[in-house]
């Protein structure tokens, strides 16, 4: 009679060897390498594995990550430093993971993320990973600024409360490196008229740590900003970046009790409220024709689909196109994972992808709802003609008046 744990899959399962009779059911299908076949429009654009398609051996895909577990764990193979690009050119974009839970065989996203603490505690993080805990424990934040004076924000805060029921985490990549993102955000929610908070102490989210394999620096930091809530009264959190609301979501996976606050991201909270609004855009150099991308995070690893591209095709004057790609096939931006810090080449790649997808479908603005995502197209698309906004700055330019239609 086995265990109750041996039953409850995949919560209860932390360490590689316990995920070993799921290596086992892999069975080379290689349908994590596509789209679900129904879905493609397109030969062209089929791949759905970023560093799958830049490198083209097995190794790289999902299903010759399991292979190297199943070695790891067999003992027919070593932790070593040559395992490290193979590990650290994934995404983390999770097009594997949907494809696995939906044949129900496999969970590659828990097992890529179990090799990433795995080649830490055996091997060591990468030296670019040394220097960013380093950055981000000391400072709070992988961009050294000194998060405690929160200077970037501080005219944006203007009036706005450290203290409320709902509070805007607005996270260290919108804040200092996206930071027209938390601009339009919080200009939004004041016009608006949302009651809410920000943090003056906050930190980073943890969950950049957490993905390189570093995960106990980034529990730590999640449970400091947990704590920080806790005190401003929060009842409600709502985020611009995917990636934190994930880490807050998933608390209990590393070992924190999951705060009782309603968690939203910005897209959800505007949806609620922008059927008594108006938005229309007539002011960007050319006629939007937009295409909303689908942030893997707040997508498949969320399941936030319908919220932004709802508000993207609420604005008047913006012609919505879809692309080929979209919700669950949707295509990386390329920055996730780390990937835009470990490797910056290769996630220039995946984003260029993204931009050709976007260009056969000819739009000419791409609406975000990350900063991760927003900062990585947003580099790549000088070659194309095609604007990246987040969603929330499209709004506030488009916003018209309160009051219905
Ligand atoms: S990892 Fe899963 S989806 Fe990929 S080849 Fe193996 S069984 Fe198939
Ligand atoms: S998470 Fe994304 S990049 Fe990583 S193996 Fe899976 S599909 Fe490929």
């Amino acid at each position: 009679m086995g265990k109750l744990r041996d039953y409850v899959w995949p919560l209860v399962r932390e360490e590689l060897d316990e995920f070993y009779e799921v290596l086992l059911r892999c069975y080379k299908c290689r349908y994590c390498h596509y789209v679900f076949a129904p879905d493609c429009r397109d030969e062209r654009f089929v791949s759905i594995c970023p560093s799958g398609d830049r490198w083209r051996f097995d190794a790289y895909y999902a299903s010759g990550k399991m292979e190297l577990a199943r070695g790891l764990v067999e003992g027919k193979l070593m932790w070593s430093d040559n395992l490290s690009h193979i590990l650290y050119t994934c995404t983390t974009c999770g097009a594997c993971h949907v494809w696995g839970e939906f044949i129900g065989r496999c969970y590659p996203l828990f097992i890529i993320e179990r090799l990433r603490k795995g080649y830490v505690e055996n091997v060591g993080p990468l030296p670019q990973h040394k220097a960013l805990r380093d950055n981000i424990m000391k400072h709070g934040n992988p961009y050294c600024v000194n998060s405690t004076h929160y200077s970037m924000l501080l005219e944006d805060l203007r009036g706005v409360s450290a203290r409320a029921e709902t509070m805007y985490f607005v996270g260290c990549t919108t804040a200092y490196k996206r930071h027209e993102i938390a601009s339009a955000t919080i200009d939004l929610l004041k016009k608006l008229g949302v009651d809410f908070g920000v943090l003056r102490s906050e930190k980073c989210c943890g969950s950049l740590l957490a993905r390189l394999g570093l995960v106990d620096e980034g529990a730590k930091l999640l449970e400091e900003n947990i704590n920080a809530l806790k005190e401003a009264g929060a009842k409600r959190v709502v985020f611009s970046c995917p990636e934190c609301l994930k880490m807050f979501n998933d608390a209990d996976r590393y070992g924190l009790k999951k705060p009782d606050f309603e968690f939203l991201h910005v897209t959800q909270l505007l949806e609620e409220k922008a059927s008594r609004l108006r938005f229309e855009l007539n002011n960007l150099d050319n006629p939007p024709k937009a295409a909303y991308h689908d942030s893997c995070y707040l997508g498949r690893h969320l399941l936030i689909f319908e919220s932004p591209r709802n508000l993207v095709k609420s604005i008047e004057g913006v012609e919505y196109v879809e692309f080929l790609r979209n919700r669950r096939n949707a295509w990386c931006c390329g920055a996730g994972g780390g990937v835009a810090y470990t490797y910056p080449e290769f996630a220039s790649w995946v984003a260029q992808k993204r931009l050709e997808e976007a260009k056969y479908i000819g739009v000419n603005v791409l609406a975000t709802a990350c900063p991760h995502c927003k900062d990585n197209l947003l580099k790549a698309s000088k070659d194309f003609n095609i604007e990246v906004y987040d969603i929330v700055e499209l709004l506030s330019k488009a916003l018209k008046r309160e009051g219905g239609r």
